[in-house]
């Protein structure tokens, strides 16, 4: 149902962001200031702990969080990795898979680890992004988008964000890092749920 009020809103008003992830923040930058929607990072001490045990859930705290801090509506994106050989692992951990005080490159090696006795043929896994607006309307609007995709072997690729290295696109065979902005843009889970909260706005 598209909602042409709160369309005109996002265009004018611009949307506060719940992240302060430097890669989420400017890939949601790329997406959306050529159609000329301003987006604003949470301040630099935003914080909300993320209990839910899903990627709605977390996105719901983070959007409602920010929305009371700045009485505007407010998007939360709760994103990460889903592989089917580690029971959808890292999953809504992504962020904090294998414990606090790791890098994003120790947790790619943890998976690859993990992944190393895993043939070809199950090493299918997904991106998956729910966006959560809050704010907007009487209740919060969720969004999801997903990249069907398959588990490398070894990191490949400069853009280094999170899992990208070892993310495999199968239309491309090339790692998320592998692709240029431009072509992640195109099939990234965040880019599929960014595209259906602005058909329906
Ligand atoms: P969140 O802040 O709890 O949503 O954590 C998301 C985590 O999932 C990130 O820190 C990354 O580890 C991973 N993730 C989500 N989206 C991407 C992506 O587009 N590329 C690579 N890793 C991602």
């Amino acid at each position: 149902m598209a909602d042409s009020v709160l369309g005109v809103r996002l265009l004018t008003d611009g949307l506060d962001l719940a992240s302060r992830n430097d890669h989420k923040i400017k890939e949601f930058r790329r997406m959306l200031e050529p159609l000329g929607i301003e987006v604003r990072p949470a301040p630099h001490d935003f914080e909300a702990e993320e209990t839910a045990p899903d990627f709605r859930g977390n996105a719901f705290i983070k959007a409602q969080a920010l929305h009371r801090l700045t009485g505007r509506p407010a998007l939360a994106d709760d994103s990460g990795l889903v592989v089917d050989a580690l029971g959808g692992e890292p999953g809504v951990l992504s962020a904090r898979y294998g414990g606090a005080g790791l890098s994003d490159a120790d947790r790619t090696a943890l998976v690859l680890d993990k992944m190393r006795n895993v043939p070809d043929e199950r090493r299918t896994a997904r991106f998956v992004c729910v966006l959560a607006l809050v704010g907007a309307a009487p209740d919060a609007l969720y969004f999801e988008g997903v990249a069907e995709g398959l588990l490398a072997r070894s990191v490949r690729g400069q853009n280094r964000f999170g899992y990208d290295p070892i993310f495999i696109d199968p239309a491309s065979n090339q790692t998320f890092a592998e692709l240029s902005a431009g072509e992640k843009d195109q099939r990234s889970h965040r880019s599929r749920a960014l595209q259906s909260l602005l058909a329906a706005l």
